[in-house]
């Protein structure tokens, strides 16, 4: 069967295949039978669908209100509470990034899109580390982050990795809002959504320009052993590593490479690659900040009454232009950047 990744976790079912068949590294390979074993198990979550408030109330608490567990090694969510909003550094170096990385994140949809937290209405931000034994994932269950402490020949500690943290909770914020289906061009569209805010969220709290930022997700998650800088690039996509274990990384960055796939939910982690480059595409080419330009255009569209949950690559690609006509002006030198970005990938002609 085709492990369900409902769990919106941040490595897919063919990275994991890859390491579970590693036969150098045997303790990552057990890891990474585990962590696809317990995507296939899981079933989809469900939430109510709340449609959140656009606007910010008078009532609103307008700060995080973080808690952190603590599973110990096993896989009993929510585990102990180990950090409290206000508290100090604990000094367990997972607990505290997770705090710090949901901090940086409320931080930036708070500061940039005047959103607070990921559903707009102050929900409070939940997080349980060392999820499991060498627990080679980390993911959005629906209403908390859970962290894997990775297997340490692969992958290290999931929470290393802030636009992991700004990926995670982004599929909450879609989840609120267009709430994309999680399957093929939506499912893919709903990925890259998190890798481009997950990456905005690492790039606000650095202060870099679009020319600045690395454009990577999830550096620092592999190894040194691992020939390899990131899961992903969305400024290169396919090139994120290539290894004899891992293989290489299988990302298109245009239609023309487009994956016809049933694997990961129709290729959710992969033709994410096509409207990531397109982003970055459409961000440097405007320039300066690329939460104030391409990021701006599309949290307009992920917003847009007209994005409908079952859209497309190219119905979505038509709001982005649409919208940044509408922020930035028609004809503007914005919503033209936005338009070559789509059609430079393919999606447009
Ligand atoms: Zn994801």
């Amino acid at each position: 069967m085709t492990p369900t990744d409902s769990r919106r976790s941040v490595v897919p079912p063919y990275l994991l295949r890859a390491v579970a068949a590693a036969s150098g590294f045997p303790r990552a390979a057990e890891a990474a039978r585990t962590a696809l074993a317990s995507l296939a198990l899981v079933q989809t979550p469900k939430h109510e669908h709340l449609v959140a408030p656009r606007g910010v109330s008078g009532t609103v608490d307008r700060s995080p209100q973080r808690t952190i567990s603590d599973a110990r090694g096993t896989t009993t969510l929510p585990g102990t509470v180990v950090r409290r909003e206000g508290e100090a550094d604990t000094g367990d170096v997972a607990v505290d990034e997770a705090y710090a990385g949901l901090g940086a994140t409320h931080a930036f949809w708070l500061d940039v899109f005047g959103r607070v937290s990921i559903d707009g209405a102050g929900l409070p931000l939940d997080a349980t580390v060392h999820y499991g034994q060498d627990y080679d994932n980390a993911y959005w269950d629906g209403s908390r982050m859970v962290f894997g402490d990775g297997d340490d020949e692969v992958f290290r500690r999931f929470t290393i990795a802030l636009d992991v943290i700004g990926h995670e909770l982004a599929h909450g914020v879609t989840q609120y809002t267009a709430d994309l289906t999680y399957q093929g061009q939506s499912g893919a569209l709903n990925e890259s959504v998190s890798d481009v805010f997950g990456s905005l969220v690492a790039q606000y709290a650095a202060g870099q320009t679009a020319e600045q930022a690395s454009w990577l997700i999830g550096e620092g998650l592999f190894t040194d052993a691992v020939h390899g800088v990131a899961l992903r690039s969305m400024r290169a996509p396919g090139t994120a590593y290539d290894d004899p274990v891992l293989g290489k990384d299988p990302q298109p960055a245009t239609m023309a490479d487009y994956l016809e796939t049933t694997d990961d939910q129709g290729g959710v982690h992969t033709n994410s690659g096509i409207p990531n480059h397109a982003f970055f595409l459409a961000a440097t080419a405007i320039g300066g900040y690329a939460w104030q330009g391409a990021g701006a255009v599309w949290w307009d569209a992920l917003t847009s009454d007209t994005v409908t949950a079952s859209i497309d690559f190219a119905g979505f690609a038509a709001v982005t232009v649409d919208v940044a006509g509408s922020r930035f002006g028609a004809g503007s030198a914005q919503q033209s950047a936005v338009q070559d970005a789509w059609r430079t990938v393919g999606v447009l002609d």
